[in-house]
């Protein structure tokens, strides 16, 4: 099986190094500090629930996990409230970009799913009433999930964010006019923002996040993160609105949940079998790593590996 995984995986490297040129879109730099990152990288990693363990490209090249971190941010919550976390934020796809307000104003300053940025600021505020230090506890979180006890926030990307927060700051003030904000704006802004800035690189990202694919259990050392049921739960959401208006894309090419972030990472499940990390950063114009989306849909094809 080892050999198998990694062969694909050099030959997606190979095939996607060949064609650079021809992905659609660009780093993002609405975050300043984002755009530095050069966009000929490439990296991915296949994390097995056996402990399989397979990497090819820039696989030990850190970025800041951006949206990625908003399935920890989810799971942290669901642990303290389970369903009545919904009360606040809804489970549906948005069809709209993940930063968009329009649809925030509509229905009454109620998410339609945790994954967009509305989404992800009232679930950080849930978790911030919870949690005495909550980017301490993201943080230790991540790095016991990922084995790398010295795992830091990229304080230049935190900051970029914080001072260019507007567009976020408008949709947690709204939420806060509907009351469904409980402290304050820029407190739980600058949490959120350090969460998103959390450098990994894809080894990192595919093991800390194996319970996804283990129903709930990490599996390097068996920790409970997530009841079973939870776990197929949060994996649902994610197939249907992990990549923002472009899920059903996703869904359609690449048959799995996943979840994407502007930093270029994407995370994919393959539930029962592995965690998926892929790495690009030029980002189409949905906020998805294009290159990212195409080795996955490779490494899906090449292994039969779409859920349906
Ligand atoms: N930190 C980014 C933001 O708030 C995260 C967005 C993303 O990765 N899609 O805009």
């Amino acid at each position: 099986m080892t050999v198998n995984i990694q062969t694909v995986l050099d030959d997606i490297n190979q095939d996607v190094r060949n064609q650079f040129d021809t992905f659609e879109g660009k780093v993002a730099d609405y975050i300043p500090a984002l755009s530095r990152m050069p966009a000929d990288r490439f990296a991915m990693a296949v994390y097995g629930v056996d402990g399989t363990f397979c990497h090819t490209g820039d696989a030990h090249q850190r970025f800041t996990i951006q949206s990625v971190s908003k399935v920890l941010t989810l799971t942290l919550a669901l642990q303290r409230y389970g369903d009545s976390l919904w009360d606040r934020v809804g489970k549906e796809p948005s069809g709209t970009a993940f930063n968009s307000l329009t649809q925030l104003e509509f229905e009454g300053g109620k998410p339609r799913n945790p994954f967009i940025n509305a989404g992800a600021i009232v679930t950080c505020d849930a978790l911030y009433s919870r949690l005495s230090a909550p980017t301490h506890h993201m943080l230790e979180t991540l790095r016991s999930l990922s084995n790398n006890p010295r795992l830091t926030i990229n304080a230049i990307v935190a900051r970029s964010e914080f001072e260019h927060r507007h567009r976020n700051a408008a949709m947690a003030h709204l939420m806060k006019s509907f009351g469904n904000f409980e402290n304050d704006v820029e407190d739980v802004l600058r949490a959120y923002f350090s969460f998103c800035a959390i450098e990994m690189c894809t080894t990192e990202l595919a093991r800390a996040f194996s319970y996804l694919a283990n129903k709930g259990e990490a599996v390097a050392d068996g920790q409970h993160v997530l009841s079973s049921k939870q776990n197929s739960q949060l994996n649902s959401l994610l197939f249907t609105s992990g990549l923002y208006d472009a899920s059903g894309d996703f869904a359609y090419r690449v048959g799995m949940p996943g979840k994407s972030g502007v930093g270029g990472a994407i995370l994919a499940v393959v539930p029962g079998r592995f965690t998926v990390a892929v790495w690009s950063p030029k980002l189409n114009r949905y906020g998805n790593s294009s290159a990212g989306i195409y080795a996955l849909e490779q490494f899906a094809d090449r292994l039969n590996l779409h859920l349906f």
